[in-house]
């Protein structure tokens, strides 16, 4: 768990101190399953999968949403890179899809950016 000094710029620091879950899970304060880890990102499974593979892919770095994710293209392209990875790595070779839920909406619940990497059977024509 880092302190909010210690964090990557981009965090709000309210959410680092008290409430941002992901930022837990980098910090390893909250365990998860790892699929994979850069310097810059990490991937873990959802804890309630949608589909027989759903991983989630954050930033280290504590961006709110997918629009503030876009004003840090470094960040942003290391996320859509290591989605790519996991696909890779989980095999769906058949197709995936790469969700940024936003908003209200959107159905975004947790507010440090994810992108949802889902496959490993056909999906129909929208994710529920
Ligand atoms: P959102 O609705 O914000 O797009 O997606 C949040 C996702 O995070 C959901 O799919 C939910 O199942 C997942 N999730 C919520 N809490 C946890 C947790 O503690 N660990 C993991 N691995 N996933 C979580």
């Amino acid at each position: 768990f880092r302190r909010p000094s210690e964090h990557t710029p981009g965090h709000k620091i309210h959410e680092v101190e008290n409430t941002c879950l992901f930022c837990r899970i980098l910090g390893g304060e909250i365990p998860a399953t790892v699929v994979h880890r850069t310097e810059t990102t990490l991937a873990f499974r959802d804890i309630d999968p949608k589909a027989p593979s759903h991983v989630l892919v954050i930033p280290v770095a504590h961006h709110a949403n997918v629009i503030e994710l876009a004003a840090d293209p470094a960040a942003a392209a290391d996320v859509l890179a290591t989605a790519a990875k996991v696909a890779e790595l989980e095999g769906l070779t058949d197709g995936f899809r790469v969700i940024f839920n936003t908003g209200e909406h959107g159905g975004q619940d947790v507010f440090h950016v994810h992108a949802h990497v889902v496959g490993g059977a056909p999906l129909g024509p929208m994710l529920a």
